[in-house]
């Protein structure tokens, strides 16, 4: 009976066991520390059931009767008990990976781990030297099942099994809260498992109960914490949880960065401004200022490209759509390439479908955005001859839609065929050594194409070097009206004494922004206070009143939106609060229209975005 059973013992771990080492090296896996430790656990175990086999084939043979027959059964039994202790060394190592992981919630976990696993393994080899060195007795049992050994070796292996036991039990207590229950539930009940069987193996050595054990653990581990398809999901979940981590810190950096690049930009561009505007300057300072302003003007350019680039990839940037009359919007997009242009021989010509529709419905800020960038690269890559602006559209009535059909012609330096595919990369320039004069970074384009597939169009382009290129833009729009409305005249000229005498807060933290915000109001005669804190703007705003209040948002101790809050507190508080701010990320204007301001100007200001507030606000 006891053969029987010891027989189908050795059968069973072997079967589950081969399976279980079959499905794990044929399945792709991570390789992790953990897994690690299981594979070696499973070829430990495939080790242990290889000499319990040749153990139990010999054990009751004349074989082993006496001299070296014996000798070399007892040396292979204390190795099957060292591997035995082995597997649970593994293990252990196994729990305390895991629970060490789930307390410091780390990635790769166990600090110093090359120490540790030296340790171990020293000690593992001097445990092994160990039972070798004790003796052991080979029972013999009369009924023709195996026999077993038994003595100081056996019992020393024993004691150690234990030992390990405990180890996990409270290194399972102590990480208790932190792992979760996946990790937990299972190595719990095969901590019980083990514990059980290792005392019923020790009162019943002949069982032979440590394989089927072993064997057993193993398959549960892999249905549980070590499957692994459960384990690549987690894997990849950790690394897209990094990469979005990183990917947070980059749009951070980039909104920081914007900020301290625009604040500086904000003082130079009002000086210069106001330097423009002096009266008692020589024309030649005049001619500096107006370059400072220039020079501020494309490091704003290159500062917003670098923005808007990485909202694409971050995928926050978000179409708005609006109506809008899009012969105006052409209208204005020529009116900002011209002074590109300069004084270079170029004739600029622009045409328009007479079917283009009156008022069109989509995202004019991109569509802005695109067309200026390719009109504006026509200007810097064309010495002369002439840069044309067509646009043709198809109206389909049914469906309301207008597809736009938008070129940019030019007889400028083209483009090299090689180049043409690169063209859209972003941070590649082409012709590096001819563009050394011409200002860039190589993301104009790369922004135009992204954006207009956003909107669902094309671009391509077509071009021969030394000849000229053209740019083409297909983009389907919905028509709102045909009709052409009235055209309003732009107000290019501000009135400065429409708002004279009215009184005026101003609010930030830099004294310097506050001198720049004076400097932009002094032509309107307004009646200007300026604070340097939210507490100051407070206090006054309960001692005054006031027409109107440009607010900055960053400030130490209390920000911009913590004090519109408190303002709003004032009981019949209803002036107009602008906010005022160096923060140009996607959405602010809705961030800080939903926060309660009544506008937003970003920094540096826009003297005609000023005025179209102001006369919002006061007339
Ligand atoms: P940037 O103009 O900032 O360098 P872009 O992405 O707008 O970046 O353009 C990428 C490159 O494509 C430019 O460096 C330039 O060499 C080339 N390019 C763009 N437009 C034209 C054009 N109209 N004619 C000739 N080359 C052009």
């Amino acid at each position: 009976m006891l053969k029987v059973i010891q027989m189908v013992m050795l059968f069973m771990s072997t079967l589950y066991l081969g399976l279980i080492v079959i499905l794990f090296f044929v399945k792709k896996r991570v390789s992790n520390d953990d897994t690690e430790i299981y594979k070696k656990m499973l070829i430990t175990n495939l080790n242990a059931i290889i000499i319990e086999f040749i153990l139990y084939m010999t054990g009751n043979t004349s074989l082993v009767k006496d001299g070296i027959g014996l000798s070399l059964f007892l040396i292979l039994s204390k190795l099957f008990v060292g591997i035995v202790v082995g597997w649970f060394i593994l293990i252990a190592k196994y729990t305390l990976l895991i629970c060490d992981k789930a307390r410091n919630n780390k990635l790769s976990a166990l600090q110093n781990k090359k120490k540790l696993n030296n340790i171990i393994n020293i000690s593992y080899i001097i445990v092994l030297i160990i039972i070798l060195l004790l003796p052991v007795k080979f029972i013999l049992l009369d009924n023709g099942a195996t026999g077993y050994t038994q003595g100081p070796a056996t019992s020393f292996a024993a004691i150690l099994i234990m030992g390990l036991c405990v180890f996990m039990l409270i290194e399972l207590i102590r990480a208790r809260k932190k792992l979760n229950s996946k990790e937990f539930t299972p190595i719990i009940i095969l901590l019980i498992l083990m514990l059980i069987s290792t005392s019923i193996q020790t009162s019943n050595p002949q069982l032979l109960l440590f394989n089927p054990v072993m064997a057993l653990v193993m398959v549960i581990m892999y249905f549980t914490i070590e499957n692994p398809d459960i384990k690549m999901i987690e894997q990849l979940d950790i690394a897209k949880k990094q990469a979005e981590k990183a990917n947070k810190a980059k749009t951070e950096f980039l909104s920081n960065m914007s900020h301290e690049i625009r604040t500086p930009l904000n003082a130079i561009v009002g000086f210069s401004e106001c330097m423009l505007e002096a009266k008692d300057l020589s024309e030649e300072t005049k001619g500096f200022a107006k370059d400072i302003v220039d020079a501020s003007n494309n490091l704003l350019e290159i500062v917003n490209g670098i923005l808007d680039i990485s909202k694409i990839e971050a995928n926050k940037m978000e179409i708005i759509l609006k109506e809008y009359n899009p012969r105006e919007v052409f209208n204005s997009l020529c009116k900002l390439v011209i002074p590109r242009i300069g004084e270079k021989p170029i004739e600029f010509k622009y045409t328009y479908s007479e079917d283009l529709p009156g008022i069109l419905k989509g995202d004019v800020a991109k569509l802005k955005q695109i067309i200026l960038n390719i009109l504006t690269n026509a200007a810097k890559y064309t010495d002369k001859g002439e840069i044309n602006f067509n646009v043709n559209c198809i109206n389909r009535m049914d469906t309301k839609t207008s597809l736009l059909y938008i070129s940019v012609k030019d007889t400028g330096r083209g483009i090299k065929k090689e180049n043409l595919d690169k063209l859209f990369n972003k941070f590649e320039r082409i012709d590096e050594d001819k563009n050394t004069t011409i200002e860039g970074t190589g993301l104009g384009l790369a922004i135009t194409k992204s954006l207009t597939e956003m909107m669902g169009g094309r671009v391509n382009v077509f071009s021969k070097y030394g000849e000229g290129s053209t740019f083409r833009i297909y983009l389907e729009q919905e028509i709102i009206s045909m009709e052409i409305p009235e055209s309003k005249t732009e107000e290019i000229e501000i009135d400065y004494n429409a708002f004279s005498g009215k009184k005026i807060l101003v609010v930030d933290d830099s004294k310097i922004n506050l001198k720049v915000a004076e400097n932009v109001l002094k032509p309107y005669h307004f009646d200007i206070v300026s604070v340097t804190s939210g507490m100051e703007a407070i206090e006054v705003c309960g001692e005054k009143t006031f027409d109107l209040i440009l607010m900055d948002i960053m400030m130490p101790k209390m920000n911009g939106i913590e004090v519109l809050n408190k303002l709003k507190e004032i009981p019949g508080f209803n002036v107009p609060v602008i906010a005022l701010t160096a923060d140009a990320i996607e959405g602010t204007d809705e961030k800080y229209k939903n926060a309660g301001f009544d506008e937003y100007l970003s920094k540096p200001i826009d003297r005609y975005l000023l005025n179209k507030i102001l006369t919002k606000f006061l007339k």
